[in-house]
């Protein structure tokens, strides 16, 4: 099946299913473009939340899909790759959760986006990469729990001054984790006139050479406001896809073209599967209403903070 069929596929399919397609930056070009909508995680959450579509199906990897179903309840959403999952999101368990919190009783969770429904459940605060320093620098604690990623957890302790703790330890994406310092030199070398963007999942080394910091969203804000003609992309490779739709007439690099540059888990993601996802109605998402419950009381907490 090629993708101009599939295309026309899917969209014969959104209309007799009253379906929306979301997209994260990082999916196939085939994919944003046949999308609703193409967001970051943040985005992407609000939009599942503001939607009257009656299924979501939602190309990106599993968390994204639970949490549209957890703001979403009664709707029905369909992950095109239940198995996608996420390095960072993984490491999390909500068992370890609930002990830290015991631990620290008073000090508020603050956990990002990236972490599995169940732990998501146990947090007072979800953050994406573009919200994270603003909403430890509004609570009124000194002290925050903070996860699953270790290097966001490092880059908001040096934004706020708070003290994180971390939770765990050791949180770490396939794709920014790996990034170095070599590889933001040798890119300066080889594009001497590009403007560095990095992703702050991103070793704080690396995010300290980098000419912009931000979540993919604030990427393409960065890109679209900036005067500069070409920029350095310091995130997965997919979003070479959004930047070429949404910033067109700049000119993008990838920083890495190596085994750390897309990632395994977003890449499983493909045009045919949201098709066979739309046409057989799979892989349909189910979280406990419980949880369901506890992450949209903590995602409007987060939004009030935010907008307050
Ligand atoms: S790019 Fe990193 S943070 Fe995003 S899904 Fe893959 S492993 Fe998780």
């Amino acid at each position: 099946m090629n993708n101009e069929y599939l295309a026309r596929e899917i969209t014969r399919l959104k209309r007799e299913r009253g379906a929306v397609v979301l997209a994260h930056n990082y999916m196939d070009y085939g994919i944003q473009v046949i999308a609703d909508f193409v967001g970051d995680s943040y985005d992407l959450a609000l939009r599942a939340m503001e939607t009257g579509a009656e299924v979501i199906v939602f190309a990106g990897v599993r968390f994204m899909a639970e949490q549209a179903k957890a703001l979403n309840y009664n709707r029905v959403v369909l992950a095109p790759e239940p198995n996608a999952g996420c390095t960072i999101a993984d490491v999390l368990d909500a068992e370890t959760l609930r002990r830290v919190r015991e631990a620290y009783p008073s000090t508020p969770v603050v956990l990002y986006v990236n972490s599995n429904a169940d732990a998501k459940a146990l947090a007072d605060y979800i953050v994406t990469s573009s919200t994270a320093v603003r909403v430890v620098k509004r609570l009124r604690s000194d002290v925050v729990i903070f996860g699953p990623d270790n290097n966001l957890a490092d880059y908001v302790a040096h934004m706020t001054g708070k003290k994180i703790i971390k939770v765990p330890p050791n949180g770490r994406c396939v794709v920014h984790g790996n990034y170095t310092t070599d590889m933001v030199s040798e890119a300066r070398a080889r594009y001497p006139r590009a403007r560095v963007m990095i992703h702050p999942e991103s070793p704080p080394e690396v995010s300290r050479l980098a000419d912009f910091v931000g979540s993919t969203n604030q990427m393409i804000d960065y890109a679209s406001r900036d005067s500069s003609m070409e920029f350095v992309v310091g995130t997965e490779v997919g979003m070479l896809n959004a930047l070429k739709i949404k910033v067109p007439g700049k000119v993008f690099h990838p920083l890495s073209t190596g085994p750390y540059a897309r990632c395994p888990f977003m890449a499983m993601i493909t045009l045919e599967k949201v098709y066979r996802s739309l046409r057989d109605f799979v892989h349909e998402i189910e979280v406990p209403k419980s949880t369901a419950e506890a992450i949209k009381e903590a995602f409007e907490r987060t939004r009030k903070l935010l907008e307050g």
